[in-house]
């Protein structure tokens, strides 16, 4: 089998992702609230080296460049967020004009270069202001947050056809309201759960409001997905291995998808329960365009009698001795085949894009060269799982490559190296790696590589 454009079909979108805060920078710019991301990369400690995203790769100012760059890259879609604070620094109320102006910017630009915008209305940089008053917490959330909806789609509709709600609940919501490694940094079970209902309703009611404004949109949000496996095969690793898959994989999508939460399989779930009002069931549900799943690795679980809540732990990928990227993460291409193949057995879900899959490698610039053999190949990998689960009925219609431009990995700062483009973070300048230019190559239509 060959390994080219052709065989996913003229209709398929390929694409690259990225994220306001990891690469925008001008934080404080032209009248931009502070977001919880700006807010919690002041606390010591909190990410590697202190670092922050207060210039980042300084996509604010350099966005025409990075369009032209990737229209030579022959990208015909790109998948970015809009950072909420920028457009109303408080959260809700007042318009920052200027914010405002610049996402009209960057999508004029990219439509002029050719490129299709695809928007995400929530990448994780919620206005400070908003967490001042409890932020995802706060049942509150959903009327700011629909009116933040409503506000992108009456300015933006009339040339963004492709929008997503919510990036990767789960994280968000696990990371910043559960471990507090992320942004706000809240720890516990209640804020989690709180934080959980609340993403879960908001996701369903921005696709709706999308919707209504706009009939022709192709609405859909997004979702982490590890593929896991139970370290042994007895019966508490496979136990440990279903709770653990409940949690990281179906927590979000099924209350969307209209099956409500999967509390059969994670009793702890019950405790949602708590967060509802009349009528939430039925709000919770809504029939999105498409789905994005964001994979990048699998997960082995074992059963652990210790851990509060779950009696599971995932045993780590350096400790296992396998191949690794710069995030322990292990590199096993099958993943993304099982995540599509399992999504495929969703009734409710029409289609599939991968809006997201990559790997951070260390990388060297020798004579402003990168050659990046094992981006490469792990892209190859993994695009060739994709065309495998297309061909066994799975209605994947895009892939879309983690990402763009090397950028600020959230707590990891910059050290991981996720781009096709390498940033100096010194002064800006942007060098197209090897693998930015296989992934041309590919899209110009070239045989990349025979698969078995
Ligand atoms: C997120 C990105 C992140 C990437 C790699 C996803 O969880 O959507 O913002 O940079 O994974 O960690």
């Amino acid at each position: 089998m060959q390994l080219n454009r052709e065989s996913f079909g003229e209709d398929f979108h390929w694409g690259v992702s990225t994220a306001a805060y990891q690469i925008e920078g001008g934080h404080d710019a032209d009248g931009k609230g502070p977001s919880i991301w700006d807010h919690f990369t002041q606390r010591r400690n909190k990410i590697y080296g202190n670092q922050h995203g207060n210039i980042a790769c300084d996509f604010y100012n350099l966005y025409q460049e990075d369009i032209l760059l990737m229209s030579r890259m022959h990208i015909p879609n790109y998948r970015f967020s809009i950072s909420w604070s920028r457009i109303f620094p408080e959260g809700t109320g007042r318009v920052n004009q200027a914010g405002v102006d610049y996402y009209n910017k960057l999508i004029n630009e990219c439509l002029l270069n050719g490129i299709q915008p695809w928007v995400t209305l929530y990448h994780w940089d919620l206005p400070q202001a908003l967490e001042s008053k409890g932020g995802w917490t706060n049942r509150e959330i959903l009327n700011w947050f629909e009116c933040y909806v409503a506000f992108c789609v009456q300015q933006f509709g009339d040339r963004v056809h492709w929008w997503m709600i919510l990036n990767e609940p789960l994280v968000f919501t696990g990371a910043g309201y559960f471990l507090g490694v992320h942004a706000p940094g809240k720890k516990g079970l209640t804020s989690f759960l709180s934080a959980v209902h609340h993403a879960a309703l908001c996701q369903a009611a921005g696709g709706r409001i999308v919707k209504s404004m706009q009939r022709d949109a192709m609405v859909g949000t997004t979702f982490s997905y590890s593929h896991v496996e139970p370290w042994r095969n007895n019966e508490k690793d496979q136990a440990a291995a279903k709770k653990t898959d409940t949690l990281l994989n179906r927590l979000f999508i099924e209350p969307l998808l209209g099956m409500g939460y999967p509390v059969a399989d994670l009793k702890i779930l019950n405790r949602l329960e708590k967060f509802y009002r009349d009528g939430d069931d039925m709000k919770l549900a809504f029939n999105m365009d498409f789905i994005g799943l964001q994979n990048y690795t699998r997960e082995l679980v074992r059963h652990a009698p210790l851990m509060p809540f779950i009696r599971a732990r995932i045993v780590k990928a350096r400790n296992r001795k396998v191949e690794c990227t710069q995030m322990d993460w292990e590199v096993h291409p099958p993943a993304i085949y099982h995540a599509l193949m399992r999504w495929k057995q969703y009734k409710n879900l029409k289609e599939i894009i991968v809006t997201e899959n990559g790997a951070a490698f260390e990388d060297f610039c020798i004579n402003d060269q990168i050659d990046d053999l094992k981006r490469i190949d792990y892209l190859k990998d993994h695009i060739s799982q994709v065309l495998l689960a297309k061909q066994s009925g799975c209605p994947v219609k895009g892939y879309f490559v983690w990402t763009f431009l090397d950028n600020f990995e959230w707590a990891e700062g910059y050290y991981p190296k996720f781009g096709l483009v390498h940033v100096n973070f010194e002064n800006r300048k942007r060098i197209i790696k090897n693998s930015g230019r296989w992934y041309t190559s590919f899209l110009d239509g070239n045989i990349l590589s025979d698969i078995s």
